[in-house]
């Protein structure tokens, strides 16, 4: 039977390579993942055309066609892309790819379709739509992709060793379209992984984590990490979370398994809020236990400082994972050095003062930090998650007091180092440090409010202390004395 998918090929770009492939008499075909989302009913962003013939010719031809497109060619590759608007469409030619086993590099050459599909990771992307006008619309789907579609799978075309060992990347594209799907990897295919994972190796990190950061957008990227885990490949990417896998037990007493912990933690953290970012920190909130793991025999198992060891661990981690090591790492590190915090100021009597230490520390990402913490309170205890979640109630409605009331947040004290120096004619010295530390702390401690008066005469009577005396008045910057 075929299946005619005509009314969903409304967009000029369709017609126009079909009536261009109409006078040169080549054979043009959508192909990939659009038709895929297609059938899912998923938005797709871009559009791949396999053309049986030229395909950068058939490129140019198309960006004449449409006023204030974009065209860039990429020779080497034998691919061109054609923007409209922000409408990326991909333009190559039919190709044919053997690889030999010592290179990564394929042979290329002109082919069929069927070689071109034949060269497809799965067959779900392996499905394509003719643009011939006698044909137009019609599927041509030779591994049977949309049955896979309907139930759930990611199976290879062809031999899964040989299409995971040609390019390994396919191993997490599998990982990545199983989670983004919530489909089913074949048992096969699966077990073709298992056999390639080690060859991961030669995959350059960036790849790797291009993926990876796609599972992690998924509505459940734990799936994709326990799948990681499942064929092995977590082991080459990411061994720090692997090595939180297990429990160890004495004398009777256990400890939680810390990565199905994290995946649960992640998965919740998804729930609430797309920050790539806010994901990542709870990837590795815990990432510092198993080496500060040990086991008290009064208290049974302590992560003492797993927070700070988790915090110290990121950059190194990051660095090999080609993420970003800017203002993003270190968002994740103070979210994954400040996320005990919470719980433990929800333990105690919630005080001014220690809400007021939490706002500064967290500044702006008090709420991501939040969101997280909650997320970490996974239990098995309902009873102990009701009362932590209500003693987070507190906590929230005590942060928000506060903040209305003393403007901690992005809080700078209201006398700086460089007024101190002036106030007592001082070089740069410890002397000013210990001062400027004292009034943050009195500030925190709600002794005095966040002002300008307060904190001057805060000052003066905290250095009289140190036998220092002011030699000249300060200005707050508004001509204030
Ligand atoms: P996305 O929604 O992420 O763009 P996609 O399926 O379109 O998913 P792309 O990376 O854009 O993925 O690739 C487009 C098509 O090219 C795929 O559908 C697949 O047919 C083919 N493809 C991409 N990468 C590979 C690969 N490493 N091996 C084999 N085929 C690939
Ligand atoms: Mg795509």
């Amino acid at each position: 039977m075929v299946r005619n998918m005509k009314e969903h090929l409304g967009h000029k770009v369709f017609g126009v390579v079909s009536d261009i492939v109409e006078e040169t008499g080549e054979q043009a075909f959508v192909i990939g993942g659009f038709v895929r989302d297609l059938l899912l009913e998923k938005k797709s962003k871009d559009i791949d055309i396999v053309v049986v013939g030229k395909g950068i010719e058939l490129a140019e031809r198309v960006h004449k066609a449409f006023r204030g497109s974009h065209l860039s060619v990429f020779k080497s590759f034998g691919t061109a892309m054609v923007k409209i608007r922000d409408l990326e469409v991909e333009f190559v030619g039919a190709r044919r790819e053997s690889y030999r086993r010592d290179s990564r590099k394929p042979i290329v050459e002109d082919g069929t379709l069927e070689d071109d599909q034949n060269r497809r990771d799965f067959t779900i992307n392996a499905l394509a739509l003719s643009l011939r006008k006698e044909t137009f619309g019609d599927l041509v789907d030779p591994f049977n992709g949309v049955e896979d579609l309907e139930n759930g799978i990611i199976r290879t075309p062809l031999d899964p060793e040989i299409t995971f060992s040609d390019d390994p990347l396919r191993m997490m594209r599998a990982i990545r379209f199983a989670t983004r799907f919530g489909f089913k990897i074949e048992d096969k295919t699966l077990d073709g992984i298992v056999k390639t994972a080690s060859r991961i190796e030669i995959i350059s990190m960036e790849r790797i984590c291009d993926e990876m950061n796609k599972m992690m957008m998924s509505e459940r990227p734990s799936m994709g990490f326990k799948l990681m885990d499942r064929v092995g490949l977590l082991g080459y990417i990411l061994p720090e979370l692997k090595a939180m896998k297990g429990v160890s037990k004495v004398g009777g007493r256990a400890h939680k398994d810390n990565f199905y912990h994290t995946m649960e933690v992640l998965d919740c953290v998804a729930s609430y809020s797309d920050n790539l970012w806010l994901r990542w920190a709870a990837l590795m909130h815990d990432i510092g236990k198993p080496r500060t793991k040990r086991f008290d025999p009064k208290i049974g198992w302590t992560f003492h400082n797993h927070n700070f060891i988790g915090e110290k661990m990121i950059p190194s981690i990051f660095k090999r994972l080609k993420l970003p090591l800017d203002n993003k790492m270190k968002y994740v590190q103070k979210l994954v050095g400040l996320h005990m915090r919470p719980i433990v100021l929800s333990e105690e009597e919630v005080t001014d003062s220690a809400v007021r230490r939490l706002l500064f520390e967290a500044g702006d990402d008090i709420e991501d930090l939040m969101t997280l913490c909650e997320a970490d309170i996974t239990s098995k205890n309902e009873e102990k998650v009701q009362r932590f979640l209500r003693n987070f109630k507190i906590v929230r409605r005590k942060l928000k007091e506060i903040e209305e009331k003393d403007h901690i947040r992005n809080f700078q004290p209201p006398v700086t180092g460089e007024m101190i120096m002036e106030m007592f004619d001082l070089q740069p010295s410890p002397t000013v440090g210990i001062l400027k530390n004292a009034l943050k702390d009195a500030i925190l401690d709600g002794v005095i409010h966040n002002d300008f008066d307060e904190a001057r005469c805060f000052i003066v009577s905290k250095a009289a202390e140190l036998g220092l005396k002011p030699i000249s008045k300060i200005e707050d910057g508004n001509g204030k004395w």
